[in-house]
């Protein structure tokens, strides 16, 4: 099954693609900006994941998707990288894979002009992602 934390994810990347959070069976629209403050998730986006997983926010689920958060908590799912665009999106463990991943309505994405989304890093993480891009300038990239 996909963990509290894989689902959280997949929520805030596909947030800072511009995706809404469909709430209370489709009566409301959660958007929280920015989704990523330094090295941690916003307070935004925070209280908006805590509403998400509450039982009163109703059926909720990202748009342009057909399951909803409570079915990826669930064990048949999982979250994978999409084949085309590396953003996560759920993947039913058996049975028939998902029919689109919620990329196919940006007609903008992928898009290697713009900074991908991405999670909090923390400093460490982050000077360790540094020296290790330096270290790859030297060979040329194929992207
Ligand atoms: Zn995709």
């Amino acid at each position: 099954m996909a963990s509290h934390q894989q689902v959280k994810q997949y929520l805030s990347h596909w947030l800072q693609l511009g995706k809404r959070i469909v709430i209370r069976n489709g009566e409301e629209f959660r958007q929280p900006q920015p989704v990523i403050e330094g090295d941690r998730f916003s307070k935004a986006f925070e209280d908006c994941w805590q509403e998400v997983i509450a039982a009163k926010a109703g059926t909720c689920y990202l748009e342009g998707t057909d399951q909803t958060i409570a079915e990826l908590l669930t064990a048949e799912w999982i979250v994978e990288d999409c084949a085309r665009c590396e953003m996560p999106v759920p993947m039913r463990i058996q049975g028939s894979p998902p029919t689109c991943c919620p990329c196919t309505d940006l007609p903008t994405w992928p898009n290697e002009e713009i900074p991908r989304p991405r999670l909090p890093v923390s400093s460490q993480t982050h000077l360790h992602d540094l020296c290790h891009r330096l270290t790859q300038t030297a060979t040329p990239e194929d992207s």
